[in-house]
């Protein structure tokens, strides 16, 4: 099928009110105007130098989510630009992306990531670590960061009480920094080609899903 076609049915599985990310790393520039001509304005990729030479060539209105691991040094690459950063892992990250913003004048949306899943090489915060920073006030120390709310990954496993399992922590992670961050904490970024219908149930408000949109990629990140 089609990249218009599969965006499409994809689209019509979705509760009202849940954004749809469509993952675009390693695909080329035709498969993303190709979901730009049936209205998708919001795409993810993983690494910072593809998504700016992909932001360079297409149309300024698409709303760019970087979703991948960030490392500090690369910051610079999307922060004139970026929609939001949802990979957002760690203290020095969030050092980086605040001094790359003043820079560029601008605010930056983020989201958490917390780590929920089983395997060892998820990235993401620890959730006591983060509920911890939070805790301490140390996000009063970026101001031109913008938390709107969480991202994570579930396990890679085919026992869906698992998986459950996992959105339910981040859901519950969700709620409970939400008083932290008050009115513009309002995003819960989870769900993925294969377990979105299940990110939804557990009260997704945004899903990433790649593969299922573009096709299989040639190379895993
Ligand atoms: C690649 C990726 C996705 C999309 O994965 P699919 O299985 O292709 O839908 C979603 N989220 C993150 C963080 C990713 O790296």
């Amino acid at each position: 099928m089609s990249v218009a076609k599969q965006i499409e049915a994809v689209r019509a599985t979705l509760k009202e009110g849940v954004e749809l990310v469509a993952v675009s790393k390693t695909h080329p520039v035709e498969a993303i105007r190709e979901a730009y001509e049936v209205g998708q304005r919001c795409f993810g990729e993983s690494r910072p130098q593809e998504l700016k030479s992909k932001y360079e060539v297409l149309p300024k209105d698409i709303r760019w989510h970087m979703i991948g691991h960030l490392q500090t040094n690369k910051v610079k690459y999307i922060a004139p630009f970026v929609a939001m950063i949802e990979s957002v892992d760690s203290e020095r990250l969030c050092e980086a992306i605040e001094q790359q913003a003043v820079k560029c004048d601008r605010v930056i949306d983020c989201l958490l990531e917390i780590h929920v899943a089983q395997e060892e090489s998820k990235t993401g915060w620890a959730w006591e670590e983060l509920r911890a920073y939070v805790a301490s006030g140390a996000f009063s120390a970026f101001p031109h960061i913008r938390v709107r709310g969480v991202m994570g990954i579930a396990s890679n496993t085919e026992d869906e009480a698992l998986i459950r399992r996992d959105f339910e922590a981040l859901k519950a992670a969700f709620e409970e920094l939400k008083p932290a961050f008050g009115e513009a904490f309002d995003t819960l970024s989870m769900g993925m080609s294969d377990d979105y219908p299940i990110a939804i149930e557990c009260g997704s408000t945004s899903v990433r899903v790649g593969s299922l949109i573009f096709g299989a990629r040639d190379y895993g990140i």
